[in-house]
């Protein structure tokens, strides 16, 4: 490609100030209330987000307002490095200072499986949910995201976690799915509303979190907690997802946004 075959960037900007093309917000708010994973106890836990003022235009500070934060990387809407999993734990660019930027902007290909996580909470995105996308939208480009659209962002804080005596109930791919995604597909990453790329129950699956297992095995990325993917277009959208650079850091939370067009 030549520069002159290059789209225009003023063009993408004009689009960008009518609104032909639009944003549209990924993220969850970050907030002390929203739930954080919840494993076992024996397990290191992870820090829900704390917000903490420092001054507000009062004698601690009389011109300015500003807060301290603290969380575990894997709060909120949150990105996933390869080295957040064993099986990408010797990975080159395998933490979020490390990867190379130009995976941060990227197409989201996004499967709607609303329908059939509102009546079953451990629905799982089998290859044949794939395939009926494919046949409607063409095939899932290499180096694109796959986003599952489940609509679990809209539920409240305690169904959103949906926890039971056995651990989680939320919807996922199957370990079959996710592994024709990765080796056939050859996506960038796999998103979720939920707070893992895995469904709750995925502990039980072969091999355990299988979401988890063959992504970041092959060096592919996670995108958890994200919301509004009933405003996004099966194809067309173009994600940015990019992670604060964190020394090493395993994965973050990130403002999500999504560019698409107006319809
Ligand atoms: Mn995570």
């Amino acid at each position: 490609m030549t520069a002159g075959d290059l789209p225009g960037i003023a063009a993408i900007a004009a689009a960008l100030a009518d609104r032909r093309l639009r944003i549209v917000d990924l993220t969850l708010t970050l907030d002390p209330d929203f739930p954080t994973i919840v494993l076992p106890p024996e397990l290191g836990p992870s820090a829900p987000f704390r917000i903490e003022e420092i001054s507000r235009y009062d004698h601690r500070g009389p011109a300015w307002y500003w807060n301290n934060i603290s969380m575990g990387e894997h709060t909120g809407t949150h990105f996933d490095a390869p080295a957040h999993w064993v099986t990408g734990r010797d990975l080159a660019k395998g933490t979020v200072d490390a990867i190379d930027p130009q995976n941060f902007i990227a197409p989201a290909c996004v499967i709607d499986g609303s329908a059939q996580a509102a009546v079953n909470a451990d629905f799982l995105l089998e290859i044949e949910d794939i395939e009926t996308w494919e046949a409607a939208n063409g095939p899932i480009p290499a180096g694109s995201w796959v986003l599952m659209r489940t609509d679990w962002s809209k539920r409240s804080p305690e169904l959103y976690a949906n926890l039971r005596a056995d651990g989680a109930h939320t919807p996922g791919p199957s370990a079959e799915a996710i592994r024709f995604l990765v080796e056939r597909r050859g996506i960038l990453g796999f998103g979720a509303e939920t707070i893992g790329t895995d469904a709750g129950q995925a502990h039980n699956f072969l091999p355990p979190y299988p979401a988890h297992s063959f992504l970041h095995g092959a060096g592919r990325y996670g995108l958890q907690c994200l919301t509004n993917l009933d405003l996004l277009p099966p194809t067309g959208a173009l994600l940015i997802a990019a992670p604060l650079k964190i020394v090493r850091g395993s994965g973050s939370p990130l403002r999500a946004l999504a560019i698409v067009p107006s319809v």
